[in-house]
């Protein structure tokens, strides 16, 4: 059900309430400019979670070479949240930060209240923010 289409009107109070228990907090922010592409937040994911080694909660794209002009290249790692992420629910609910973000290897990866992170992306290039 697509509830982004239903009429406000025609939403059971049960759905709405539902969807605001649904709604997450917390999520992770990534500074990719600097993220090196060694995966350690994948292989920490599999690890943590028992996974195979092409499922993870977290994978991470390369993209480029290429050039664009003059000096000026396209060339990024980006990691991906999947939907095997669950936000290491076990783990934080212990204290603990979620995996991906304890091993990664440039500091780059970031847990906390969505609300934190969406102030810190403010004026930056090359930050995106995962609420799985
Ligand atoms: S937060 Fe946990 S479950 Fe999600 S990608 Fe990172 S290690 Fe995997
Ligand atoms: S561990 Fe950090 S630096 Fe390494 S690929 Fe993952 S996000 Fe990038």
């Amino acid at each position: 059900m697509r509830l982004s289409r239903m009429q406000p009107s025609k939403t059971h109070p049960c759905l709405r309430r539902k969807v605001r228990e649904d709604m997450k907090t917390h999520g992770i922010l990534v500074d990719y400019k600097w993220c090196s592409g060694c995966r350690s937040c994948e292989m920490a994911c599999q690890m943590e979670h028992g996974l195979p080694p092409h499922r993870s909660g977290v994978k991470v794209l390369e993209i480029g070479p290429w050039q664009i002009d003059g000096e000026t290249w396209q060339y990024d790692y980006q990691p991906v949240f999947t939907d095997e992420c669950d936000l290491c629910k076990e783990r934080v609910g212990k204290g603990k930060t979620p995996t991906c973000v304890k091993h990664c290897q440039a500091f780059i990866l970031e847990y906390g209240e969505v609300d934190d992170l969406v102030a810190k992306m403010n004026g930056w290039k090359k930050r995106s923010l995962i609420v799985p």
